[in-house]
């Protein structure tokens, strides 16, 4: 089955420049292109000569930067194609704003949560690859999609083989969850190997391209966290169902298991755009060129028990996840420092969850959050002990 003409016309992609957004636009650029839809709004950071390009492609009505200085360069870019230009904070909500009913929200970290929250506030679908909106506010972000009346369409992979598993079924029937991790680059490594990592081989993802983020995420299992956090504010879970499992060949994206102990999986090549199309098409699909799984080719699907003591960040995320309120916010913005620092060249590899641990142990009485203002002074806190830690510390290079 192809798309239905009811499908979303004009669309905006939040971070188009990056690993999800270039998949985004690949996946509309097959779907039918500027013949199927329109494109209110591209935005990006850095990388001005492929936003520039993109948004001449596509015909683009809005081109931000949310970077000020680059302002006038994606002016001049643009020069003489009628596309409106916009940069900084400002520029965000300006394309948040723009009509479009169905907004891919794509940019890396924290950044995304202001303007993917105000798109959803006016009732746009959200295609959500920004795992961070439902980490630092879960709560707020869904009441903001409840009231407005849009719909939240999952595009990280293992929460859209959720949803496709969820289809057709009834939601108290759900048992538990199974989030599929691959383990990374360093499955198998020791702690002792794993406190000398250097950032490259920390970024070589076994099965997946992917962001910078993302990538050193999967390697240290915070990418998982986030998931796991991710997950009980999307399918409205208790902590205790939400599961994970090491799965290296990443070919069964996640699982849903029932009260009848059913257990529905989704399989594919590991390829983002299958995801990002079905939050394009739902509930129907498009035609996608990917490649098919070939089951002769499969010698064998393994599944491992994850090890939280190599990696904390499973154990942390459900620290968070019981004790509720602002405890995954903070997760969240340490986590982000952290990496920051582990990319930098400032702390090791095993510092990451250190830190990170440290920082939600020394904030449990953050009290609950009544809007977006509060969260990011709390996420300011936590980065701020974060970078105390990595300063105080110099020597911490997680070697032990
Ligand atoms: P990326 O780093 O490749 O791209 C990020 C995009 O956001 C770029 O367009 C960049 O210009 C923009 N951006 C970066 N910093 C910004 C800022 N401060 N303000 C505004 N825009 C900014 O990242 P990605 O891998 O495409 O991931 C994007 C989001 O999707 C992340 O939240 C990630 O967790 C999630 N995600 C990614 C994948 C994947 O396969 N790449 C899978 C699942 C979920
Ligand atoms: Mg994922």
């Amino acid at each position: 089955m192809c798309m239905a003409k009811g499908s979303p016309r004009r669309l905006t992609v939040l971070g188009s420049t990056g690993s999800i957004g270039v998949n985004t636009l690949d996946v509309i650029a097959q779907l039918g292109g500027r013949d199927t839809f329109e494109i209110a709004a591209l935005t990006g950071q850095g990388n001005i000569p492929l936003l520039a390009e993109q948004a001449r492609t596509f015909g683009a009505t809005l081109a931000v930067t949310a970077d000020d200085a680059l302002y006038a360069d994606l002016k001049a870019a643009l020069a003489g194609t009628g596309i409106a230009v916009a940069a900084g904070a400002s520029g965000l909500a300006e394309a948040a704003a723009c009509e479009a009913d169905w907004v891919m929200a794509a940019i890396a970290g924290t950044a995304g949560l202001a303007p993917t929250l105000a798109a959803a506030a006016r009732g746009a679908d959200i295609a959500l690859a920004n795992k961070e909106c439902l980490v630092c506010a879960g709560e707020l972000f869904m009441h903001a999609i409840e009231s407005a009346g849009g719909r939240l369409l999952p595009v990280d992979s293992e929460h859209s083989a959720i949803f496709q598993c969820l289809t057709g079924d009834h939601r108290d029937a759900v048992e538990r969850i199974i989030l599929t991790a691959s383990g990374g680059p360093f499955r198998t490594a020791s702690r002792a190997e794993m406190a000398s990592v250097t950032v490259e081989t920390a970024r070589s993802h076994p099965n997946w391209s992917m962001g910078l983020k993302v990538s050193i995420g999967s390697a240290s299992m915070f990418n998982k966290a986030l998931e796991m956090i991710e997950a009980k504010h999307l399918f409205q879970l208790r902590p205790d169902q939400v599961e994970v499992i090491i799965h290296p060949q990443s070919i069964v994206h996640s699982m849903v298991g029932y009260c009848d102990g059913s257990v529905m999986a989704q399989l594919g090549v590991p390829d983002m755009r299958t995801a990002i199309s079905y939050a394009l098409t739902y509930p129907e699909r498009g035609r996608l060129d990917v490649e098919r799984l070939d089951f002769t080719r499969l010698s064998r699907l393994d599944f491992e028990a994850p090890d939280e003591i190599r990696f904390p960040a499973l154990r942390l995320a459900r620290t968070a996840l019981e004790r509720g309120g602002l405890q995954p916010a903070i997760l969240n913005a340490a986590e982000e420092t952290a990496f920051h620092a582990f990319v930098a060249g400032r702390i090791g590899f095993l510092a990451m969850a250190e830190i990170v641990e440290k920082v939600m142990d020394a904030m449990q009485d953050a009290t609950q959050a009544g809007s977006i203002d509060d969260i990011m002074a709390v996420e300011g806190e936590a980065r701020a002990r974060a970078n105390a830690i990595i300063s105080a510390d110099a020597t911490m290079t997680g070697k032990r």
